[in-house]
């Protein structure tokens, strides 16, 4: 065999196994059935424009799980990260304008260095508490617990907001403990406070950077990273993988291979449900996916959106709306709610001189019979948001979800799996399947992985890659003993 393991798809859970295989010396194939890496999170020139595919706030960027891949293949330098300040809220008619930096300043004099570089130096210990704590609130929805405190309706409206931001569903789904998981990574926390720079934030040079870097760190340790390759089967015999075969015919060798396709499509459709037990396709078939969202892509001939990034709520209860939308596939009457950024604002060179660009992002109905009235819709939005924009457009674009069906996902979801209740946290499905050698990663697998789209889908690369790596070193009696006690993978 020439590669110890193929990785089917190059978003960046693929790219995040492989660069944690590399990075532990082992020889990688990555096969991308597009002409680029980074899956949703992609980048490409428009008109003169460096435009974001789709996802463009990173929840912990150089805090999180981007650094900690990028280390895996010593690439941590070649990745810069911007983060966020300026910050407008639109409630109704309310407008709320702050710089995170203000807050963190304050923060910083507060709180003492010295505690706050001890809080550093035992983040890992404290995560693993708050993981095991945040365990007592996977039962209760972020809605309940809210509902504990106040019946306020724009306090709802503005949970809501974030809650479908961060984890792609409704607030009334998602449980309370991935929220408590993902605002209290007390490493990024401390490394915030301490370097006064909001940990929300964004790639410089556009997104792609980031799957890019991962992409050459994996190819300077010897392995590739194949484009224009789809894989059509994965290949089984007697309970154990064998390989991969592409469209083509040409069959991979290989006795370990990760899937960054999804497990509902891998079970289906490149394994074969005929290899499962019917209590794991069943079990397959009712994971719930994440909801759809579009992208409005706009060009501006003058930099006149202010704002690093701004979230509007025009509707008067977005617990309704979101019934509205998921539950009766009901398309918003005149404005829907929105997460708009200016990725040029965050780096000036993604526009040209003078220029400016802006991407508005939200949730729409599942009903693919209704996504083209979302452009109408969300145009209307960011002008009542922010109008100065209303004179300068130069273009714009709207990447419905049939734009990220090209990736392969079952009803086009944003993040993957939706994070709600018995889908996240210890409930979320693992990366190893019952299948000897065949392993998922990405948004949609990984137990105990948590936090936000991008950052969840490389965590759970590094997770698995990590797991395997344990596995293999972990002696042949201690595997079947942990077998015969059941217990649970932890990837
Ligand atoms: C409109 C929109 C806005 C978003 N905004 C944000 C945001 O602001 N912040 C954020 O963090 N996240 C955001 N996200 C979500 C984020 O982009 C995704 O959750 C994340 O990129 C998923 O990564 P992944 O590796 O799991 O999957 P993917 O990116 O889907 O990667 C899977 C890869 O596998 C390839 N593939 C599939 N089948 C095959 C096959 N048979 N053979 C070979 N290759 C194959 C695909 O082409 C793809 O490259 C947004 C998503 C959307 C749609």
């Amino acid at each position: 065999m020439d590669y110890d393991a193929v990785i089917i798809g190059a978003g960046l859970g693929g790219l995040a196994a492989g660069a944690a295989l590399s990075g532990a010396g082992k020889k990688v194939l990555v096969l991308e059935k597009t002409g680029v890496v980074g899956g949703k999170c992609c980048t490409s020139m428009k008109n003169g424009f460096k435009m974001d595919h789709a996802s463009h706030l990173l929840m912990r960027s150089a805090f999180g799980p981007f650094t900690d891949a990028l280390k895996r293949v010593n690439k941590e330098n070649d990745v810069k990260f911007y983060h966020l300040d300026d910050v407008m809220f639109k409630i109704r008619d309310q407008r709320f304008n702050f710089r995170v930096s203000t807050v963190l300043n304050f923060m910083n004099r507060l709180l003492p260095t010295t505690g706050l570089r001890i809080m550093l130096a035992t983040s890992p210990l404290a995560n693993k508490v708050i993981s095991i704590f945040s365990r007592l609130f996977d039962r209760m929805t972020i809605q309940d617990v809210v509902k504990k405190w106040t019946d306020s309706v724009p306090f709802h409206n503005c949970v809501g907001w974030i809650s479908f931001i961060l984890f792609g569903g409704p607030y009334y789904e998602t449980p309370f403990g991935e929220m408590l998981r993902t605002f209290t990574d007390v490493s990024a926390l401390s490394k915030m406070i301490l370097n006064e720079k909001c940990m929300i934030g964004y790639v410089k040079d556009g997104l792609i950077s980031f799957p890019n870097a991962l992409r050459d760190g994996i190819e300077e340790r010897g392995g590739k990273v194949q484009l224009n390759t789809t894989v059509s089967k994965v290949l089984v015999k007697n309970g154990k993988v064998t390989g991969v075969q592409l469209e083509d015919g040409q069959v991979i060798d290989a006795d370990l291979v990760i899937s960054n396709t999804g497990i509902k499509e891998t079970v289906k459709f490149l394994v074969g449900e005929e290899h499962f037990d019917k209590k794991y396709t069943e079990y397959c078939e009712s994971l719930k996916p994440g909801c759809p969202a579009f992208a409005l892509r706009l060009a501006l001939d003058k930099p006149v959106f202010d704002y690093d990034l701004v979230m509007s709520i025009p509707m008067p209860s977005l617990e309704e709306y979101y019934h509205e939308m998921w539950d009766r596939n009901q398309v918003p009457k005149e404005l829907c709610a929105i997460m708009a950024t200016s990725p040029s604002n965050m780096d000036p060179r993604l526009a040209p001189k003078g220029q400016q660009s802006v991407i508005v992002i939200a949730p729409l109905a599942r009903d693919r019979k209704t996504w083209a009235a979302y452009e109408k819709i969300a145009m209307d939005t960011i002008i009542d948001a922010v109008p100065e924009i209303k004179d300068h457009i130069l273009w714009y674009d709207y990447l419905g979800p049939e734009f990220y069906e090209v990736h392969g996902e079952i009803g086009s979801p944003a993040i993957g799996l939706a994070q709600c209740m018995g889908q996240a946290g210890s409930t979320r499905p693992s990366s190893v399947s019952p299948i000897k050698g065949l392993y998922y990663a990405g948004a949609e697998a990984g137990r105990n992985v948590s936090g936000v789209a991008t950052e969840i889908a490389t965590h759970s690369g590094l997770n698995c890659a990590d797991y395997i790596l344990k596995m293999e070193k972990t002696p042949a009696l201690v595997k079947r003993a942990k077998k015969m006690l059941g217990i649970k993978p932890s990837a």
